[in-house]
């Protein structure tokens, strides 16, 4: 049998666990009427030999690492058109799925913020997400407001997505451990069009409140130049993490608002 070492700056760490490994494809519900699912970074394949045995999934990894491709290819059989050999955060994923998209993976944990951003800047077309990502990071994302485990992903991800934490791995179930606890969580897209806000400022006012979060409001905002008759609104004395996602389209509504004035 063929072996893959695991790569450090990749970010390889391979699940043993074949339970494990079926709690993860299970947690796909596919809801609605589609079947593609991208797996993000299989390695060797230990979710994606799951994944090819569901009759109603038409799967397509991606991954980086030449030697893993090599692995999917021969050992575990997949078709070319089925592997993608390159990064995730470098695909256009509108002509790989036009619409609509499972993504699911063992994310390499040094990426997972960036893999997060590409999925809420694609959230039109992916319907669904279950990945194993670090428990820290899993606990920050699907928390809820008032948390002071809040940031930026977890209010624009939860704008467009119903967050749930699933279950906690630990690391013994990997070759080789994390140094952390990881999680598996699931998202799935909700019934929101879009905010009912300027979208870029959205993100800019969320990314601007959480850049110094233990600040109020109106300190972290200042470089909105803000009108004073705004920024001594009630609000302004909060701080970012007491906010939830209809409190951040409120703040977005009136600094949008004054900007157009
Ligand atoms: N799914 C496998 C491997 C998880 S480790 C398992 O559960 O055992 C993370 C995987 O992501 C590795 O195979 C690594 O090569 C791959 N990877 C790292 N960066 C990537 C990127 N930018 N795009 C695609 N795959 C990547």
């Amino acid at each position: 049998m063929a072996y893959v070492k695991p790569k450090k700056h990749l970010g390889q760490h391979f699940l043993t666990s074949q339970q494990t490994a079926w709690d993860i494809v299970d947690a796909l519900t596919m809801h609605g009427d589609y079947k593609k699912v991208l797996e993000i970074g299989p390695g060797t394949g230990v979710l994606t030999d799951k994944l090819i045995t569901k009759d109603n999934f038409e799967t397509q990894v991606i991954e980086i690492d030449i030697e893993s491709v090599e692995y999917l290819r021969n050992e575990l059989g997949l078709a070319e058109e089925q592997i993608i050999s390159g990064d995730f955060l470098k695909l256009d994923l509108p002509t790989i799925a036009p619409s609509p998209v499972a993504i699911i993976g063992n994310f390499p944990y040094n990426i997972s913020s960036q893999i997060f951003f590409k999925v809420y800047e694609n959230r039109n077309q992916v319907t669904e997400v279950v990945c194993m990502i670090q428990k820290e990071v899993a606990e920050r994302i699907v928390s809820p407001p008032g948390k002071k485990t809040n940031g930026i992903l977890s209010i624009l991800l939860q704008a467009y997505y119903e967050m749930e934490y699933l279950f906690t791995v630990p690391p013994d179930v990997f070759n080789p451990p994390p140094k952390v606890d990881s999680a598996v969580i699931s998202m799935k897209r909700n019934t929101r069009d879009v905010v009912p806000c300027d979208e870029v400022l959205f993100k800019k006012v969320v990314k601007q409140a959480f850049s110094t979060r233990r600040k109020t409001l109106r300190n972290a905002m200042k470089a909105f130049n803000l009108p004073i008759e705004l920024t001594e609104q009630d609000v302004f004395n909060k701080r970012a993490e007491q906010l939830g996602v209809e409190e951040f389209i409120d703040l977005t509504q009136k600094v949008e608002a004054v900007l157009k004035s």
